[in-house]
């Protein structure tokens, strides 16, 4: 039976646009895909409990990377749920700090102190997660068909999951706001591109980005035959 993805989409503060979570439900049981920013924790709780989540059903929680609207609510939602929280380890600092700059090349320096004041990297949000993931690990024990790939560029822990039905889950990679593209914010571009090259060698139907709309892969390649 195909998984069944429910999109959850949430504003971000200071008028930032929108984050997605993606609820990727098997058939014995459910993961969450990012968890959003602190400022919509009551809109995700709603959500997931509309949606059945309970104990023992949310398997997992897997953050695509460490950025704060993707990661700002798991802490919570592990307290509320009892799932367990899962990440790439190059990202883990992001997480346990609050500070989404801990492991990237560039930062300025006045960006990095408000940072934290602005996007709600609270202490009461920092964690250290339960599981690492690298390339290749297999979700199948969470009840789910799906495997993770590891595609840094917008951050170094940056992951990807590919299903088992062919999607992908990109975290920060793309974006879909206008059109099918490379993530306007990138640490390391040619780690981005590589990671890109990486993804041609896979069956990919629908992207499913952090921001934006879900797309054909084939509508970014056929934009980008050979290059990113
Ligand atoms: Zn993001």
């Amino acid at each position: 039976m195909p998984l069944k993805i429910k999109t959850l989409s949430f504003a971000l503060p200071f008028h930032m646009g929108s984050v997605n979570s993606f609820l990727v439900e098997g058939e014995r049981g459910s993961i969450l895909i990012d968890t959003g920013s602190s400022n919509c924790r009551a809109a995700i709780t709603r959500e997931l409990e509309c949606a059945g989540c309970a104990p023992g059903s949310l398997k997992l929680m897997l953050l695509t990377h460490g950025d704060f609207d993707h990661i700002g609510n798991a802490a919570y939602l592990r307290n509320q749920f009892s799932a367990k929280i899962a990440m790439h380890a190059d990202d883990c600092g992001m997480a346990e700090r609050g500070d989404m700059f801990c492991n990237r090349q560039k930062s300025n320096f006045l960006i990095r102190q408000a940072a934290p004041l602005l996007f709600g990297f609270g202490r009461s949000a920092r964690f250290q997660p339960d599981l690492l993931l690298d390339d290749g690990f297999d979700l199948s024990a969470f009840e789910v068909d799906a495997r993770v790939l590891s595609i840094p560029g917008h951050s170094m822990g940056s992951i990807g999951i590919l299903t088992g039905d062919h999607d992908l889950f990109c975290g920060d990679l793309f974006e879909n706001n206008r059109r099918p593209e490379l993530n306007s914010i990138m640490d390391d571009l040619v780690a981005a591109r590589a990671s890109v090259e990486k993804l041609r060698q896979f069956e990919i139907q629908t992207v499913y980005p952090g921001h934006g709309r879900p797309f054909p892969m084939a509508l970014y390649l056929k934009n980008k035959p050979n290059a990113t």
